[in-house]
């Protein structure tokens, strides 16, 4: 391959576009005729300004997202945000609904009933995380503060393609691991969050986007760097943004435009979904995935062996074999193929011939 690059299925931080990683190395000394490094400039220049103003109008481009949208770049990952949520929006006397669907969701929930009252709508233990509740399986509070939502279980392996209805409370949605993989309505989300380094690029930001009504609604008075609304007010440069990390995710969403935007990158996104899944299903039970088939990942691909020797076989061979990151979580075990919006539908079919190869001198 170029550059002897492997096939890179790392659960994130993840591969990014090869297009990306050669812009960016061709403009590594001298960005634009600054003479300097983007990472040198000033975030208060104008050239990082202009940066800085574009990746956010790509976000909301992507998104179709209007003005009743702000666009953040914070710090502190997703983790941060599953406590700055419930600081900001879970008021005294109210009550946040939450969906839990697999390990984050459960992280998210820990740190919310730190803040106030919380009510599990979903408990996904109840099946082992192995599906996502349907509608009727909800148990949501009439005129709750929020409804948290993990649109995809990067460890589990299971994804939302509908979102629950909530009878106009806003959705907050930890989409870390998703964020810009298929089309959805904005318009039910109050906030989304995701930390960049699966979909957006680099680790060390998290892009937020929060709508201008559910921010009204916000607690105030919580320390500056914590609260919401400093952010908005400051354009996110209440302080010094990971400016590089914020350049580099313009970039990211840039060859998302160029690619054909959220219908290109949904159509090349469940290519890769269909062929994987389809050939684990046609292999007689040698590939067998760990979820319900209406709830299964895109993005995450989740399967056993016939047994822990042969996955540990698989991923040691597979590894020789210049592919790379395929050990399941290590609280769960088994296989995960992560394959997030730079993976091309190519990684995939050389994947499965690898996989077919093994079979045959395993099955
Ligand atoms: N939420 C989800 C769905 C994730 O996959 C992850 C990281 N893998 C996190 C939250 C935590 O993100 P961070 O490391 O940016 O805090």
């Amino acid at each position: 391959m170029k550059y002897d690059r492997i096939f890179n299925f790392n659960p994130g931080p993840a591969a990014v576009p090869l297009e990306v990683l050669e812009y960016i190395h061709a403009n590594w000394f001298n960005y634009k005729k600054t003479g300097m490094n983007i990472m040198e400039w000033s975030h208060r220049s104008k050239e990082y300004d202009e940066i800085h103003n574009k990746t956010a109008a790509l976000v909301k481009q992507l998104l179709g997202m209007g003005d009743e949208f702000h666009v953040l770049f914070l710090q502190g990952g997703a983790s941060l945000q599953f406590a700055m949520v419930p600081m900001n929006f879970l008021l005294e006397g109210k009550t946040a609904d939450y969906l839990n669907t697999g390990s984050w969701s459960s992280k998210a929930i820990k740190e919310a009933k730190l803040f106030g009252n919380v009510n599990i709508a979903f408990e996904g233990k109840d099946v082992n995380f192995t599906r996502l509740p349907k509608q009727q399986d909800l148990k949501l509070t009439k005129g709750a503060a929020y409804v948290h939502v993990t649109s995809n279980n990067t460890i589990k392996g299971t994804q939302f393609f509908k979102f629950p209805e909530t009878d106009g409370v806003p959705i907050v949605s930890d989409m870390s691991s998703d964020i810009l993989s298929h089309r959805f309505d904005p318009k039910p989300f109050g906030l989304i969050y995701a930390g960049a380094q699966k979909n957006l690029g680099p680790s060390g930001v998290t892009l937020v986007i929060v709508r201008d009504d559910f921010l009204k609604t916000a607690r105030t008075g919580l320390t500056t760097m914590l609260q919401y609304s400093t952010h908005v007010q400051e354009n996110s440069l209440f302080n010094t943004p990971n400016t590089f990390g914020i350049f580099f995710m313009g970039r990211v969403l840039q060859w998302m435009v160029d690619m054909g935007g959220l219908t290109a990158m949904e159509k090349r996104n469940q290519e890769k979904a269909n062929l994987l899944y389809g050939y684990m299903d046609g292999s007689n039970g040698f590939y067998r995935g760990t979820v319900d088939k209406d709830s299964r990942s895109w993005m995450n691909v989740c399967l056993r062996l016939p047994s822990e020797d042969l996955e540990a076989k698989f991923v040691s061979e597979a590894k020789a074999a210049g592919f790379l990151g395929l050990k399941g979580h290590r609280s769960v075990g088994g296989i995960r193929v992560s394959m997030y919006n730079a993976i091309p539908p190519e990684a995939i079919k050389e994947l499965i011939g690898f996989m077919k190869n093994f079979m045959a001198k395993n099955g």
